[in-house]
């Protein structure tokens, strides 16, 4: 039998010839201006982060998180159904289902364990699924261990969802629509009125993915209908970590005893849920924070005479694996932080600049880059 090592070395080879190996970057925070991050000894300004409304670094939320380590330590120490679920918890999820006007909600280790615990938890192999083409990994994930049948719709096509739904329906006992608020990678929004008309008319359920919504906008139709779960995340526009489910208490209920991600995982620390807390405080107390990472999105989409932005993601679609990097290592040039996502994370021959805009970036940082990409494109176009 070959050594492992060796094995791995052949698979490396092969990932490094289509661009497709990825090593980490260390990326530091120079503790002043928060969207400057350093890498390689260099400052740069962040445009490749989810902390949408930068409280990552916000005063009150650090020292809530610094208050309850004093007050509960470190770690949980067990999973929630065991000693795990300290008092934190209970007050954060009610803040979170009072914020997303749902009767409850359900807090997991991560939005990645937030989808597989849920989407396993309700359905199983007499079931069916049917998920946007360009859905997260992680919904996808949790369609394949739940052992309902896979299948996916069009990216945003309510039609050939609908077709799925005509033919194949009647053969299962549960339907799951599987969606995103907004497309983590792309940055548009799903037609969540329409999918919500057909999970009725199908008699079936809808699971919106709402990891890069950073407010409650598109929740103003969602908590209307029963058949819908959201899903999310404390780790982006809330600044901590971890993730959760809105809807039914019956539903939050549920998901406590079966989810296997959140009964066999250990609860998460005091302090992470203390962070999330402030933070549900502070986008409560302010609501017109939200509102700023759209409208430097749409600055920048307005300067580079791209499609006008309808979330705080912009991608710049570039193709070619190498372009994108290329791209992406001369920005960084020019102190512009900004990510090349590739293949498998997007389709092949999708790979893309993917700009993301938070409350803290200024007009200026904002007008700077766009007129580094300008210079940029022009330069390729030249070439
Ligand atoms: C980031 C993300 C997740 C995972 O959330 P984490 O809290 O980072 O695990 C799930 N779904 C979508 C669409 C995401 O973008």
């Amino acid at each position: 039998m070959p050594a492992l090592n060796d094995i791995l070395r052949i698979r490396r080879a092969k990932l490094e010839d289509k661009h497709l190996f990825r090593e980490l970057q260390v990326i530091g925070r120079d503790g002043g201006d928060v969207v400057t991050v350093t890498r390689g000894g260099r400052q740069l300004i962040s445009f490749s982060s989810n902390d949408y409304l930068g409280l990552t670094q916000y005063p009150q939320v650090m020292a809530a998180a610094r208050h309850a380590i004093d007050e509960y330590g470190t770690g949980a120490g067990a999973s929630r159904l065991i000693t795990g679920n300290h008092p934190l918890y209970v007050e954060c999820e009610e803040k979170l289902a009072e914020w997303k006007g749902t009767e409850a909600a359900c807090i997991f280790g991560s939005g990645y364990l937030a989808n597989i615990g849920t989407i396993t938890s309700l359905m199983g192999k007499d079931g069916l699924i049917i998920a946007d083409k360009l859905s997260h990994a992680c919904l996808l994930d949790g369609a394949r261990l739940s052992s309902a049948t896979l299948r996916r719709f069009a990216h945003n096509s309510v039609d050939n969802c609908a077709n799925i739904l005509e033919k194949h329906r009647n053969n299962y006992n549960n339907c799951l629509l599987i969606t995103e608020a907004v497309f983590s990678m792309d940055g548009d929004t799903a037609p969540l009125e329409q999918l919500i008309q057909l999970a009725e008319k199908y008699d079936s359920w809808l699971l919106v993915d709402e990891a890069h919504v950073v407010g409650t906008e598109s929740l103003l139709f969602i908590s209307k209908s029963e058949n819908v779960v959201v899903t999310s995340t404390l780790s982006k526009a809330l600044g901590s970590y971890g993730g959760y489910v809105c809807g039914s208490q019956e539903l939050a209920d549920y998901l406590k005893s079966t989810a296997r991600s959140l009964v066999y995982s250990t609860a998460l620390p005091a302090s992470v849920i203390a962070a999330a807390s402030a933070a549900l405080d502070i986008v409560m107390q302010k609501p017109e924070l939200i509102d700023v990472p759209l409208m430097r999105a749409k600055l920048f989409t307005s300067l580079l005479d791209l499609p006008v932005a309808t979330s705080a993601i912009v991608p710049l679609i570039v193709g070619d694996t190498q372009k994108a990097l290329n791209m992406s290592y001369a920005l960084e040039e020019e102190g512009f932080l900004v990510s090349a996502i590739r293949p498998p994370t997007v389709p092949p021959g999708t790979a893309r600049l993917r700009f993301t805009f938070s409350a803290l970036h200024s007009e200026e940082q904002v007008r700077g880059l766009a007129q580094a990409v300008r210079i940029l494109q022009a330069t390729e176009a030249a070439a």
